[in-house]
């Protein structure tokens, strides 16, 4: 393969730029020609696309956001868009993609795939919501924007002795609460996977009022309710002032953590490896600190997975 094409699509995540430097310079080094698209599968649609050279990737490894942009695209789910897309992929002479999203990508990347353009899928989301993965990139600088957040709430809280509930992104999927609740010595978590046990709650911040502790943090997942709500019902049944925080984009952004980049540099080198020996429809996955690959069919079918033992151990270190 000597010209590849590379995209962000979906939702941005922190390390998503290091990834497309991963792509860019690995491919460059090959000897291959790269393209960079922009505004996800839009751009592919509408012919958004220049060639990436060393320089167009330098000073991004510590910015937030993607710099090829990212978009959500309904024409590209049509059979007229994704035909679009592909004719646009032989005009330029892209003979394979890289595709930096979630689980949403990966899905057109497998159209793409099926249409004989090998497309290999780099998990970029903060909400480590993508199975076949250990980690996704962006998730560990949004554990860490979110336990910076923790902290600082829990300066004012334990001065007023009340308690706070943090809500933090995780519609179907609770891997920020889990790590941030354990990292930030939360009272309570809340997640989608587990049903809402608001009595055993209530009783749990009591329990430790009266044991004197002068601050509880409860961290709830967005898909597992919604903080205002809880504010009201946990202030009635505990007597306790509670407060609720909406944590929303913060938790996005920011400069990603070395660990991000770090995973996001193995991955990108990884996929370019892969189209290199003309191998598409994967998903790039890290497993026990591996960097390796799996079908996409596979990566969208499989279960989703939630660390029932860290949520575990959470609870038994925070009585
Ligand atoms: P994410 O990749 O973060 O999960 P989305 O679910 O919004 O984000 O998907 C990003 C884009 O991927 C969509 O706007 C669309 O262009 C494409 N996409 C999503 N689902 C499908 C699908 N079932 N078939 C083809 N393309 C899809």
């Amino acid at each position: 393969m000597k010209t590849i094409g590379v995209l962000t699509s979906g939702g941005d995540a922190p390390g998503m730029n290091a990834a497309i430097r991963a792509v860019v310079r690995t491919a460059i080094f090959k000897g291959m020609k790269v393209y960079g698209i922009r505004r996800g599968y839009n751009g592919l649609i509408n012919g958004d696309i220049r060639e990436m050279d060393l320089k167009s990737v330098g000073e991004i490894l510590h910015r937030g956001g993607t710099i090829l942009n990212t978009a959500r695209s309904e024409i590209f789910k049509t059979e007229e868009g994704l035909k679009k897309a592909v004719t646009v992929i032989n005009v330029f002479g892209i003979e394979g993609l890289v595709v930096i999203g979630g689980d949403g990508s990966f899905r057109g990347a497998r159209d793409l795939s099926a249409l004989g353009v090998p497309t290999v899928g780099i998990p970029g989301t903060i909400d480590n919501d993508i199975p076949c993965t250990d980690y996704t990139i962006g998730f560990d600088t949004a554990v860490n924007t979110v336990l910076d957040a923790i902290n600082k709430i829990r300066d004012t809280v334990s001065s007023h002795e009340r308690t706070n509930i943090i809500e933090v992104m995780g519609r179907r999927h609770g891997d920020i609460a889990i790590y941030t609740g354990l990292a930030g010595g939360a009272e309570g978590i809340l997640i989608p996977e587990m049903p809402l046990d608001i009595d055993n709650l209530c009783r749990r911040i009591i329990e430790g009022r009266n044991r004197g502790k002068s601050s509880s943090i409860i961290i709830l997942a967005e898909g597992a309710g919604k903080a205002l709500e809880l504010e009201k019902i946990i202030e009635q049944k505990t007597g306790m002032e509670t407060r609720a925080t909406v944590l929303g984009y913060i938790q996005r952004g920011g400069s990603p953590t070395a660990a991000d980049i770090i995973l996001a540099s193995r991955m990108g080198y990884h996929a370019v490896e892969l189209l290199e020996k003309n191998i598409g429809n994967r998903v790039v996955c890290i497993r026990d600190n591996k960097i390796t690959d799996c079908d996409i069919n596979e990566a969208l079918s499989m279960e989703s997975r939630f660390d029932k033992e860290l949520f575990e151990l959470a609870q038994i270190l925070s009585i």
